[in-house]
């Protein structure tokens, strides 16, 4: 294939995937794999990685749950959920402590693809949830008791879970670091990329060292890539540099497809499953499917899932 121009190199990148990823099935997790989708900066790209990693994983056979903790709902939007202000909502698994397998509803498009969405009343749960008791754990215990449930009540148990964040580190948030294993950092190829990552990561040690020690960054990608750009290929450099072992190697493009896509209620994997956008989110779902089929030790899982039913 010709590589000698960028537009060309895209064009051969891209049918490349299409020929390696068409069809094919992801490897299943020994345990439900827990990710939180996270980075204090707005805009970075969080809702729309949350929901397009989603929709490729479940593409690819995987059964995903996306938790969507963030009062503007934008996942939710994406995937086409309801969430208006009288649905049972997160607000209401967080606060009122209702099951999470009474608030999911699944996917229209996409079978496999599970959400429990938010809506505009969790913006109060930041203050209500305050004088509660365990306010930190209380989405961990939801989530614990719900894939216990399901295994023991031998219905789907998600292969993946992901919850998407605000952009503050608030009660909403740690509550998000609380019930992950991983992180999940999405990093914008421009400048000021950097900028508070390090506060992010002091944040997560935070966590680690106080609420939550199975914690750990595992995986990072970088989006909004312009390869026209020197700009963005600095910033790819740098983070390589910094992070060798988490950068996922698929980048996301700049793409207008992908900016389209939430207002359809859709993700870029039905809106435009050929689209160089769709391709990179299926490259890069591939990478986190083989590289983490087994992350942590299960017996590290299984301690916090008792931790977080018996206290
Ligand atoms: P966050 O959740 O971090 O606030 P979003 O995922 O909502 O960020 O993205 C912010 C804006 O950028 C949205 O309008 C979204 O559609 C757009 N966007 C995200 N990723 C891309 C991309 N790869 N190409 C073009 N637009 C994008
Ligand atoms: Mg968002």
């Amino acid at each position: 294939m010709d590589d000698s121009t960028p537009l060309a190199k895209a064009v051969a990148d891209d049918a490349r995937k299409r020929i390696a990823l068409t069809g094919r099935r992801f490897p299943k997790p020994a345990e439900p794999r827990v990710l939180t989708v996270a980075n204090q900066k707005g805009g970075v790209g969080k809702t729309t990685t949350t929901v397009n990693i989603a929709a490729a994983l479940a593409h690819a056979g995987l059964t995903v749950l996306v938790i969507d903790i963030d009062p503007q709902g934008n996942a939710s939007t994406a995937l086409g959920i309801e969430h208006h202000a009288d649905v049972t909502s997160v607000y209401d698994v967080l606060v009122e402590g209702v099951p999470i397998a009474d608030v999911i509803q699944e996917c229209p498009d996409i079978p496999g693809l599970w959400c429990a969405p938010a809506t505009i009343d969790l913006a109060g749960a930041e203050i209500e949830l305050v004088p509660l008791v365990a306010r930190e754990t209380r989405l961990q215990k939801a989530l614990a008791a719900y894939l216990r449930d399901a295994q023991v009540a031998g219905t789907t148990v998600p292969d993946y879970v992901l919850i998407d964040c605000p952009p503050s580190l608030g009660l909403l948030t740690v509550n998000a670091f609380v019930a992950a294993h991983e992180v999940f950092i999405p990093i914008q190829c421009e400048y000021y990329a950097l900028e508070g990552l390090s506060q992010l990561l002091k944040n997560i040690e935070l966590i680690r060292n106080h609420l939550n020690p199975a914690l750990h960054v595992s995986t990072i990608l970088l989006t909004m890539y312009d390869g026209r750009t020197r700009l963005s290929a600095q910033v790819a450099e740098e983070v390589r540099a910094h992070f060798p072992d988490q950068v996922l190697r698929n980048t996301v493009p700049r793409s207008v497809r992908i900016s389209e896509a939430p207002s359809h209620g859709q993700t870029v994997m039905t809106y435009d499953p050929n689209s160089s956008g769709a391709l990179s989110y299926l490259g890069a779902a591939s990478e986190l499917a083989d590289r983490g089929v087994a992350p942590i030790p299960s017996t590290t899982v299984t301690a916090q899932n008792d931790r977080g039913l018996t206290t």
